[in-house]
C-alpha cells in the first residue's frame, strides 16, 4: 500500500487532522498480544487500542463472526428487527445484571444518551461529575469532563449549572445535590486521569446519597467493563447497582460498538433517542464473540490473577521504591505508574525494546493489555520498565 512508514507519516500529515501524536511506528497486523510495525518488528502491546482489545488481537472467534455476519446480513438501520442485537441485549443484561439497553457506536455517544436519558427521566438538567472525570470528546461528554486542557477552547459548553466535585468524597456529592440535579455521573475507576482508585466504599456510599435524594447515578464503565478490572464490571466489587451505565471499548473486541444500560423503567420511548448505526449486525455479531471469548478463556479471572500477579512481582522488583516511581495502582488488568516525571522519554524507550505503553495525564504509564496476557509477558513488560526506570 506504501512503499515505507515515511510515506505514511508524510500523508497522514497531509490528509489527516492533527488531533494524534503518534510514535513514529505504523502497525500492520496483530495477534493476540502482540502486534507487528511495517517492518515485522514486534511489540508486546500493553496499550490494548486503549483497554479494547481485551480478547487480544484478531482472536479467531471474532474474526469468524464478523465473517460470516458480514455474509449474511452488515446493517439494516434500526426500523427493523435483527437477531444479533436481540441476542446481544440479552446478553448484556445477563452479564450486567441491568435491565435495558439502547445501541450505539462508541463511548461518548453511550455518555450523551445517558446524560439526555437521565434529563428526561428526572426533568432536571444539572449534572454533578468528579474533578479529574473523563466521559468523552462530544459537547455533552466534555461538559461532564473535568480537565481544562480537553474543555477550554470550546467553552461555553452544553450543560448549565454543571458541577464538579472532588473525587472519592461522597460527601462533597451530597452537599453539591440541589433541587435542579438530574444525576451525577462517575468513574469507577478513573481511566484517563492515571487510574486512581477511590476508596473502598465510596461508590456505595455515593450510590445511598444519590438514592436518598432521588438523584440517578450513571456510571461509566467504558473503560472497566468486560473483565479489565477482575471482574465483569467494576461496580461489582463495591456490590452497587447504578441506574445507568455506559460502555463501550472492549465491548466488540475491536468492532466499534457502545451502549447505555439502565435499569428496568428508567427508559426512553419511541423517537426520544436513537442511532442509524446503533446495534447493527455486524457489529453485535462481533460482540457477541468477544463477550463468548471472555466467557469461555475465564478472561474476568485471569484478569484479577494476572492483575495480582503483575502488581506483586512490580514490587518484589522493587519499582515502587524506585525515585521515578512515585506510586503504582492497579485493580486486575488496569495498572497505573505513577512517575515523577513526564512520560514520554520512557515510552520511546520501551517502544525500542518491543513493548508498547501509554502514557495518560502526563505523568502516569496506563497499562491495559490484552486479557489473554501471558505470565512470560508480564515478566518480560516488567523486565523493561526495570530497565528503563533504572
Ligand atoms: C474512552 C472513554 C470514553 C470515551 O469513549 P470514546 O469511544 O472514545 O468516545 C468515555 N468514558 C471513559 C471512562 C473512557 O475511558
Amino acid at each position: 500500500m506504501f512503499s515505507s512508514p515515511e510515506e505514511v507519516f508524510e500523508k497522514e500529515k497531509r490528509y489527516i487532522m492533527q488531533t494524534y501524536k503518534r510514535p513514529r511506528i505504523v502497525l500492520k497486523e496483530g495477534k493476540g498480544v502482540i502486534v507487528k510495525d511495517f517492518f515485522g518488528h514486534e511489540y508486546i502491546d500493553c496499550v490494548g487500542g486503549i483497554a479494547v482489545n481485551a480478547v487480544g488481537y484478531c482472536h479467531p472467534r471474532v474474526v469468524n463472526a464478523i465473517k460470516e455476519q458480514a455474509e449474511k446480513l452488515m446493517h439494516t438501520s434500526n426500523l427493523y428487527y435483527t437477531e444479533p442485537q436481540v441476542k446481544l441485549a440479552e446478553k448484556l443484561s445477563m452479564i450486567s445484571g441491568m435491565g435495558k439497553v439502547f445501541f450505539c457506536n462508541s463511548g461518548a455517544e453511550s455518555v450523551e444518551a445517558a446524560l439526555k436519558l437521565a434529563s428526561k427521566v428526572t426533568g432536571k438538567h444539572k449534572f454533578i461529575a468528579a474533578e479529574g472525570s473523563f466521559h468523552g470528546r462530544t459537547l455533552g461528554s466534555l461538559s461532564v469532563t473535568f480537565e481544562t486542557k480537553f474543555r477550554s477552547v470550546f467553552e461555553p459548553l452544553l450543560l448549565n449549572g454543571m458541577e464538579f466535585v472532588r473525587y472519592n468524597d461522597a460527601e462533597a456529592i451530597r452537599e453539591a445535590i440541589n433541587n435542579d440535579t438530574a444525576a451525577v455521573i462517575l468513574e469507577p475507576i478513573q481511566g484517563e486521569t492515571g487510574i486512581i482508585i477511590p476508596s473502598e466504599g465510596y461508590l456505595k456510599e455515593v450510590k445511598e446519597i444519590c438514592t436518598e435524594k432521588s438523584v440517578l447515578l450513571i456510571l461509566d464503565e467504558i473503560q472497566t467493563g468486560f473483565g479489565r478490572t477482575g471482574r465483569w464490571f467494576c461496580k461489582e466489587h463495591e456490590g452497587i447497582e447504578p441506574d445507568i451505565m455506559t460502555v463501550a471499548k472492549a465491548m466488540g473486541g475491536g468492532f466499534p460498538i457502545g451502549a447505555m444500560l439502565a435499569k428496568e423503567g428508567i427508559e426512553f420511548e419511541t423517537n426520544e433517542h436513537a442511532s442509524t448505526f446503533g446495534g447493527n449486525p455486524l457489529a453485535c455479531a462481533a460482540a457477541l464473540a468477544s463477550i463468548k471469548v471472555i466467557e469461555e478463556e475465564k478472561l474476568v479471572d485471569r484478569s484479577k490473577e494476572l492483575g495480582a500477579y503483575f502488581m506483586k512481582k512490580v514490587h518484589d522488583e522493587g519499582i515502587g521504591s524506585n525515585q521515578v516511581v512515585k506510586e503504582i495502582r492497579g485493580k486486575g488488568l488496569m495498572i497505573g505508574l505513577e512517575l515523577t516525571k513526564p512520560c514520554g522519554e520512557m515510552v520511546e524507550e520501551a517502544l525500542e525494546r518491543g513493548i508498547l505503553i501509554n502514557c495518560t495525564s502526563d505523568k502516569v504509564i496506563r497499562l491495559v493489555p490484552p486479557l489473554v496476557i501471558s505470565k512470560e509477558q508480564i515478566d518480560r513488560v516488567i523486565s523493561v520498565l526495570y530497565e528503563i526506570i533504572k
